[in-house]
């Protein structure tokens, strides 16, 4: 008997279309030196992969612990921090309070209170895709949600909330989980308050630097709130080539990622200033590596107009408050251009 909460679920689905430039999915257009791949071959091939991996990933743990400036205690990892938000949506209160998230923002946080049949407090972002500190407070006050999930820089608006109404909603007893997914373009953090606070949480990903192949999540906490939802992970959530070629990335290749990660902001600034200044087109700001933007053309149609022309982007205009929205994840300057010709040219 399945569960009427699993059977109300979508599949999960991203699209599939074949694109010259695929601008969809927020990766980081990074392409790794000859030598850095046989590098990574050479790694992967001394891997016993008839052995398990160590369960606790530590030799990973300890460059990731060196790498944020924290203890390894401070850590979970998870495969994707997908797998960490299903993780903190089943540990934080119980499954009949509610779960407080800003709409639009990234599914997930919907996807696992759904599964487990919490309630969800969604309340919709501002004018200017910041938190309704008004609306979000009168639903707290109603509903008493005792978790609250915050992507900081939100995906898919792109800017951050205001600091100040991240911590006033706080103040009413939630637990706080900041997704910094999006931490190397936006440079903003609440770190701090993760490694002092036992009601906030940060979320980091290895996704947005080039190794979303890798699936990675970490999480940042206080090590007795760390502690208890290490206790969860699934054994082995990290396999051996994710565990071995996210170490060598960090230890010998950081460079060029954050080389890249540079180009992208460049770039995204670059492509806010060509599309403001573009006729029917209006971009949000961004601390992210994507630019979300309304266009007069009807999202739908402009979505299949630059498939045709070889770009995919998101449509996101089925989203609460997005209607004529997609987004568009910043790429190389080449695959950029590419993009605004082909935008041109739809509108
Ligand atoms: N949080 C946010 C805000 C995201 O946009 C994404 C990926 N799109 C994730 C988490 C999931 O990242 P991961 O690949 O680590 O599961």
């Amino acid at each position: 008997m399945i569960s009427i909460r699993i059977k109300n679920l979508s599949p999960y689905k991203t699209e599939t279309t074949q694109a010259k430039v695929r601008l969809s999915s927020n990766e980081l257009p990074l392409r790794l030196p000859e030598e850095a791949k046989q590098k990574i071959a050479q790694e992967v091939a001394k891997i016993p992969i008839n052995k398990y991996p160590d369960p606790e990933a530590e030799e990973l743990k300890d460059v990731l612990s060196e790498h944020f400036g924290v203890k390894r205690e401070n850590l979970v990892l998870g495969n994707g921090s997908d797998e960490l938000i299903y993780y903190l949506s089943i540990a934080i209160g119980e499954f009949d309070s509610g779960v407080f998230y800003p709409i639009p923002s990234f599914p997930m946080y919907q996807i696992s209170a759904r599964m487990l049949g919490r309630k969800r407090i969604e309340v919709p972002l501002n004018q200017d895709m910041d938190i309704d500190l008004e609306a979000s407070l009168r639903a707290i006050k109603d509903s008493s949600p005792i978790l609250a999930f915050l992507s900081y820089p939100n995906n898919p608006t792109g800017a951050c909330f205001s600091r100040e109404k991240i911590e006033r909603i706080r103040e009413e007893g939630l637990f706080t989980v900041i997704d910094e997914a999006y931490f190397h373009f936006s440079k903003k953090s609440f770190l701090k308050d993760a490694l002092s606070r036992e009601d906030t949480v940060v979320l980091r990903t290895l996704s947005k630097i080039g190794m979303a192949g890798l699936r990675v999540g970490i999480l940042i906490a206080k090590e007795d709130v760390a502690y208890e939802i290490n206790k969860m992970r699934l054994p082995f959530n990290i396999t051996y080539p994710s565990q071995v070629i996210a170490k060598l990335m960090l230890t010998e290749f950081y460079p060029l990622i954050e080389e890249c990660v540079s180009t992208v902001i460049k770039e995204r600034d670059r492509l806010f200033q060509v599309l403001s200044q573009m006729e029917g087109v209006k971009p949000y700001p961004s601390d992210a590596n994507f630019i979300l933007f309304r266009s007069s053309v009807p999202a739908d149609r402009l979505h299949v107009e630059l498939l045709r022309r070889g770009v995919l982007v998101r449509n996101v205009s089925y989203m609460a408050g997005l209607e004529g929205c997609l987004r568009v994840s910043v790429g190389l300057p080449e695959e950029n251009d590419a993009f605004l010709e082909a935008l041109e040219d739809s509108l």
